[in-house]
């Protein structure tokens, strides 16, 4: 983002927004609350360097929508982030809350910094200052930040333990994606995975398809990729491809197998990046294909679940005619020119903001259980992520069917006038 005219998240999220609008037909003064940001925080964090010197880090906080509650959204450290960048998170953040029906508007925050290149301490300090600035306007009742890219449980609880001061009691509810045992939830990790296959499920009963009897291929190794997997196995779907990122070559391999990929065989020689070692899946007996053949396979599921724009207008063509479902377990793995296309052949998609919604319902969970300080069993978070997903799916297909809207239009149209109805509710439209 950071040569100048280069592509501008917030703008094509306006863009999206504005296309839904229209289908919906919302009168200005909505479009124009809903299309910005309710509030936005810019803001500096001195930090006393481990050399001596003191150097200034830009923080970010925006607040997109609070109609429906609380702001939920993580904090990115990026060395290029940008108020654009964040914007158009906290936006997305909005719409993904509201598909799901969960009490939560959309925030995102960052920190422009590489931490990489900073000390533990160092860190530590900018997320105290981070909370410092901000202790007035975040919260568990006003916004409830997470981790997000190269930001983690550590950075949380610094961040949890600053705010705790600043307030002088405990408030666990102030901040998600924490260790289970300092009030983080169980489930959480499988949460992303297992919320894209209960989608699956449900659209494969609508297409009066057994899971049993269908194949899969999947883009990416990680945490989304590998209990997506591990779900879909034990509905009796089969694997025949995994890709990932090989951090030796610089390039992704796709990992095939016709018989069916062995999730545990695999997992044994991946590494915490989810990276797989290619000599031992070749001794293992996988074939080792380009990084993009993951698309091209003859399956009847796609899952791309590794990064964003990877089915593009230069490859969406190579997808096969075999295909029903794509479930884009990713953040914006589907370009607007490849939907287009998707679109045509009547691919049934399961767009990411519903689709990988479960990581954000279960954050949800949460901050429910932190602030009662009472927490569940696995079994019962999982239930209950089953039944947010399962809902969420039908009113998005059901809309869909009803009013002949592709999948993802149904999605936003959803979200968007979940909120436009909070925001006339509250009276401020
Ligand atoms: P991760 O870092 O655990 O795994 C990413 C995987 O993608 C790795 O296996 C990596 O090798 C692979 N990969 C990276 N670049 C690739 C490429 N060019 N080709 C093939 N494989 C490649 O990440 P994750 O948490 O599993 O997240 C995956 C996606 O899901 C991201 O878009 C993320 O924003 C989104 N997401 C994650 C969560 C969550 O809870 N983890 C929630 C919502 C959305």
């Amino acid at each position: 983002m950071s040569s100048g005219k280069a592509f501008n998240p917030f703008e094509m999220a306006q863009a999206q927004f504005d296309k839904v609008a229209d289908i919906l037909n919302l009168d200005e003064a909505t479009r124009d609350l809903l299309r910005n940001p309710l509030r936005e925080y810019v803001f500096s964090i001195p930090v006393r360097m481990d050399d001596g010197k003191t150097k200034i880090f830009r923080g970010f906080r925006v607040q997109h929508n609070d109609s429906r509650g609380p702001n939920k959204g993580g904090i990115r450290f990026h060395p290029h982030e940008t108020i654009d960048t964040v914007r158009a998170l906290a936006m997305w953040m909005t719409w993904k809350c509201a598909v799901v029906n969960i009490p939560l508007g959309g925030g995102k925050g960052g920190v422009v910094c590489d931490p990489h290149h900073l000390s533990m301490g160092e860190q530590e300090q900018i997320c105290r200052g981070w909370v410092r600035q901000l202790a007035k306007n975040v919260g568990p009742l006003q916004d409830v930040p997470a981790p997000d890219v190269m930001t983690n449980a550590q950075h949380m609880l610094w961040m949890l333990d600053e705010f705790e001061a600043i307030y002088g009691a405990k408030y666990p509810g102030f901040i998600t994606g924490k260790p289970v045992g300092m009030g983080g939830s169980l489930g959480r990790t499988e949460a992303t995975g297992y919320g894209v296959i209960y989608t699956v499920r449900e659209a494969l009963k609508e297409l009066g398809i057994a899971p049993k009897d269908t194949t899969a291929s999947v883009q990416g190794f990680g945490n989304v990729a590998q209990y997506a997997i591990e779900l879909y196995l034990q509905l009796g779907g089969k694997v025949i491809c995994v890709s990932s990122w090989d951090h030796g070559d610089q390039c992704s391999y796709t990992y095939k197998k016709m018989s069916g990929i062995n999730l545990q065989e695999l997992l044994k020689i991946t590494d915490k990046f989810g990276g797989i070692d290619k000599t031992k899946a070749k001794e293992l007996g996988y074939e080792i294909l380009d990084g993009a053949a993951w698309i091209e396979q003859d399956v009847d599921i796609l899952i791309p679940a590794a990064i964003e724009n990877q089915i593009r207008e230069d490859n969406v063509t190579k997808i096969s005619k075999k295909v029903k479902i794509i479930a884009e377990g990713a953040n914006g793995p589907t370009t607007p020119e490849a939907d287009k296309v998707i679109q045509e052949k009547r691919i049934f998609v399961i767009p990411d903001f519903l689709a990988n919604a479960g990581g954000v319902t279960c954050s949800y969970f949460e901050q429910v259980q932190s602030n009662m300080n009472y927490f569940w069993e696995k079994d019962e978070v999982l239930s209950k992520l089953d039944t947010k997903m399962t809902a969420a799916y039908y009113a998005v297909s059901e809309l869909a069917k009803k009013k002949k809207l592709y999948m993802r239009d149904a999605a936003y149209v959803i979200s968007i006038s979940r909120v436009a109805q909070a925001c006339r509710d509250r009276g401020w439209v």
